[in-house]
């Protein structure tokens, strides 16, 4: 007889973003994943257990006895406790049986959620705040203003802090040359690990503020906008509970491939988007052009100056499909493979008519893909803000694509200078990366194929047709009528009149295609910040 354990929270959550500085959004990530990934299994190791899950928010193990399964569940909620006593989390009670399948189904049978899961999200949450109030005796943090600042704890500028703002900024610096224990590296040490390797340069710093993105030189420092990325897999939970159906060993070995598999992808896309010449010098200090806010599971956040953002979407669904393939997915695992997913679907589905039991999940699987946004803003912007704005991006990029592949959705946000004609425009969006959405739209990478085709238009003329664009009320004839008086619409091969010739940027009726030029100016626009 076994016994069993299961944890959870959720990846970006309050806990990260409860304070919008860099260094404490990361260094929080940091901790979060450090625990779940390398300390949880500790815990459970030096009670005499067995790791099933660890990572991605996710844990859940088994012991031999109900005396080490307690002991470690004490332990680990001391931990976070202690640690981050902000965090949401969910701990099941131990759970007495002979496989994880029968832990699963033993507490509420319910297929093809196993029950230890389904226990987790309808538990209440466990809030653990100190619940500091106004006290005369306390000084209070002076960063997040939350927490007592501890004495001897001090941040720049001498500023008092708390234990937990403390750790977050002692959990910032990630020693990305030489990390500290090889064997014990969280999934965002390892891909920086991977990323620094061909590099050259020594000494390399991670970005602890937004600024620090950008090149410096004594007083003149290049502050541009930043983009932040926003992603994670398709239908992961129904994916999840098809996986927790397996032999244990096989469970460890299907998330060990799927975290392998994403931070190959990851390290790989890092690699080519920012090779050794982006690398950002600030008064003869080095900077990588980037960094990670959360990666661990399948969820990935990230950010970067703006020029970069278009080509790092396409490496990484790029990347992503390379390795999705249902060949190439055998090197990892077969549970990832579309065939056993079907498969497995189909004898859960079975399993539950037998028993009379609801069946309401789709059984079919497009495979392994991911839906994404982007949010281009200012450094200052806050970081809630656009986590909030990019989670709402992201699902209806999902929504509209039916999850079916690789999408992203996005928004470039308005600065005081220029106005976003985002909200006033109707545009095409969200895309699927790959390939055309029903036929109705074009792909991100047809998008960027048409970027290079008629990038050469000066930015002013750009600015000019969006203007035209409003003015017209979005109206397909007004528009070419006002186009075909340009002087160049009579040059033969220049933009203009190529675009004007134009099938992709025509609708069914012939007209052109108003919501399509919109996005791709707005990309155009884009792509001229890298150049
Ligand atoms: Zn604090």
């Amino acid at each position: 007889m076994s016994y069993y354990l299961s944890f959870q929270y959720s990846a970006i959550q309050k806990t990260v973003l409860r304070h919008d500085r860099l260094w404490s959004i990361a260094g929080i990530s940091q901790i979060l994943s450090y625990m779940n990934e390398i300390e949880m299994r500790k815990i459970t190791e030096d009670h005499g257990g067995t790791v099933i899950i660890a990572g991605g928010g996710k844990y859940t193990a088994r012991f031999d006895s109900e005396e080490n399964a307690e002991k470690a569940k004490k332990e680990i909620i001391e931990l976070i406790s202690t640690r981050l006593p902000m965090l949401e989390f969910q701990i099941s009670s131990v759970v007495q049986a002979n496989s994880f399948k029968e832990a699963g189904e033993k507490k509420l049978g319910e297929n093809p959620y196993p029950g230890i899961i389904h226990e987790l999200n309808e538990k209440k949450r466990c809030f653990r705040g100190y619940g500091v109030t106004f006290n005369p005796h306390f000084a209070v943090c002076e960063e997040c203003e939350e927490y007592p600042a501890e004495k001897g704890l001090y941040g720049p500028e001498n500023k008092r802090l708390c234990r937990i703002c403390y750790d977050a900024r002692e959990a910032r610096k990630i020693s990305i040359q030489n990390p500290k224990d090889e064997n014990n590296l969280t999934s965002m040490e390892e891909i920086y690990k991977n990323y620094v390797k061909p590099l050259s340069i020594r000494g390399l710093h991670i970005p602890s503020l937004m600024n620090e993105m950008f090149p410096k030189d004594g007083e003149k420092e290049e502050i541009g906008r930043i983009a932040v990325w926003m992603s994670d897999m398709n239908r992961m939970n129904d994916m999840i509970s098809l996986w927790l159906r397996q032999e244990e060993k096989e469970i460890l070995s299907t998330f060990d491939s799927l975290k392998r598999l994403f931070i190959d992808a990851i390290s790989e896309t890092l690699k080519s988007v920012f090779p050794e010449d982006s690398i950002v010098k600030r008064d003869g200090e080095f900077f990588i052009p980037f960094r990670l806010i959360v990666a661990g599971g399948d969820d990935l956040c990230i950010v970067m100056p703006d020029k970069y953002i278009l080509d790092f979407v396409k490496a990484y669904s790029s990347e992503i499909k390379k390795r999705t393939d249902e060949q190439k997915l055998k090197e990892y695992h077969f549970a990832l493979t579309r065939a056993w997913l079907e498969e497995e679907a189909e004898k859960a589905k079975k399993e539950a008519e037998k028993e009379n039991k609801p069946v309401k999940k789709e059984y079919h699987y497009s495979g392994i893909s991911f839906g994404g946004s982007f949010i281009v803003t200012s450094i200052h912007a806050p970081f809630t803000r656009i986590h909030a704005l990019g989670e709402e991006l992201m699902s209806e990029a999902k929504k509209v694509t039916e999850r079916k592949g690789n999408s992203v959705n996005w928004r470039v946000l308005s600065t005081d200078e220029e106005s976003s004609s985002d909200e006033i425009l109707r545009a095409e969006k969200p895309l699927f990366v790959e390939e055309s959405l029903h036929g109705k739209t074009l792909s991100f990478n047809k998008y960027m194929e048409l970027c290079d085709e008629y990038g050469t238009m000066s930015g002013s003329r750009v600015h000019q047709i969006v203007n035209k664009i409003i003015e017209f009320h979005q109206d397909p004839e007004k528009l070419k009528t006002w186009l075909l008086t340009l002087p160049e619409a009579s040059n033969t091969g220049s933009p203009v009149q190529r675009m004007l010739l134009d099938e992709n940027l025509k609708d069914q009726d012939g007209r052109l295609n108003i919501p399509r030029l919109v996005t791709l100016f707005e990309l155009i626009s884009l792509k001229k910040r890298s150049e």
